[in-house]
């Protein structure tokens, strides 16, 4: 079955040996594999990003950390290049939103809005949406001042030297506040209850850190800016008296968590209580035979390009095994 599709022109019409959903670096690279591999990959790039395929990425500008970019890469421009890559190998490529999915039954069917798919196997690869405040001027500020991901943006220009500010009280914030120590010139913490959510351990590491100042009961009301339009401040308000004032800071981070794209999956593979896809340890390999996951979907620790991309070649790789053992 490896090599050898029932119907070859897949889109629908007859038995395909692999569909991809998402166009994310883990669903191309794992296009790139599966292609090369002879798989004929069937891929649903979906479009609810931004309305065009390509991830999170094609919300940034400069990607600084992705390996063979000594000089950066834009988002859109890196993106691009992998949809190439996998279109070159013979990935056939969909700009549709899968809306359903059946892996109950064998062979698995995936519905988008234009077409149903028939398979042997699926992976997912639908990503994670960071969670936002929706302040008043976000989408104006997004990615000129706010920022998701202090180990994506926290050495960029626009924050190296400056003050800034993280908004959240768990781990995933106490561990941007002090990561972005390393570049900021002071870091505020705004948390909105009276105590942080976070571990112990990070809790000690903020407290220690003379280059975090935590602000408690405090909530992110939205960011001002300066008569040249930039980012200059953050607008806060004290939840106990009510009162506000403006925080001076040049960049404010969100640390308060991701949701994973998984609501396809939900009551057919199992999933951990906050929604990422369980893939067995250092595999791809989800609670049904046939179906992998890789990227965000089901990594609520790293998140990064190219985390996912590696997990979407092992997903691949993984897939060619499988169809080969069920031959
Ligand atoms: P995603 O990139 O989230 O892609 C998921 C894909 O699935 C999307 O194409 C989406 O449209 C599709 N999809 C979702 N649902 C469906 C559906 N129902 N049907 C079909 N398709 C669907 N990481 C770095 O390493 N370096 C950086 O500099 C960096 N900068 C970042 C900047 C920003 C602003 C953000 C938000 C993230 C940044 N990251 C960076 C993190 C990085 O973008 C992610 O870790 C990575 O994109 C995850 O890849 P993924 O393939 O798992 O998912």
């Amino acid at each position: 079955r490896a090599s050898s599709v029932d119907d070859p022109t897949s889109s629908g019409k007859g038995l395909d040996n692999l569909v991809i959903i998402g166009s994310g670096p883990a669903g191309y690279t794992a296009a790139i594999y599966a292609a090369r591999a002879n798989l004929k990959p069937v891929v649903f790039e979906g479009y609810q990003i931004g309305g065009v395929p390509g991830g999170q990425l094609m919300t940034t500008t400069e990607v600084e950390n992705f390996p063979g970019f000594p000089d950066g890469i834009t988002g859109p421009d890196l993106m691009d290049r992998m949809r190439r890559q996998a279109e070159r190998w013979g990935a056939e490529l969909f700009q549709e939103d899968v809306e359903a999915i059946n892996v109950k039954s064998r062979p698995f069917t995936v519905q988008s809005s234009e077409r149903e798919v028939k398979c042997h196997s699926v992976i997912f690869a639908t990503g994670a949406t960071a969670k936002r405040l929706g302040l008043p001027r976000e989408d104006e500020f997004w990615s000129r001042g706010i920022s998701a991901c202090a180990i994506c943006d926290g050495a960029s220009p626009l924050f190296k030297g400056q003050v800034l500010a993280v908004v959240g009280g768990g781990d995933t914030a106490t561990e941007e506040a002090l990561y972005l120590t390393k570049y900021a010139r002071h870091v505020h913490l705004l948390v909105r209850k009276d105590q942080l959510k976070a571990s112990k351990a990070m809790q000690d590491r903020v407290y220690n850190n003379p280059n975090v100042t935590v602000h408690f009961n405090t909530e992110t009301v939205d960011v001002v800016s300066n008569s040249k339009g930039q980012m200059s401040g953050i607008l806060l308000r004290k939840f106990d008296t009510g009162e506000e004032s403006v925080l001076e800071a040049k960049g404010l981070f969100y640390g308060i968590g991701h949701s994973p794209n998984s609501h396809l999956l939900e009551g057919q593979v199992e999933l951990d209580s906050s929604g990422y896809v369980l893939v067995e340890e250092g595999t791809a390999r989800t609670s049904v035979e046939g179906v992998f996951a890789a990227g965000d979907v089901q990594d609520h620790e790293w998140r990064q390009a190219v985390t996912a991309a590696g997990s979407g070649c092992v997903a691949a790789l993984s897939v060619e095994r499988y169809l080969v053992s069920n031959d």
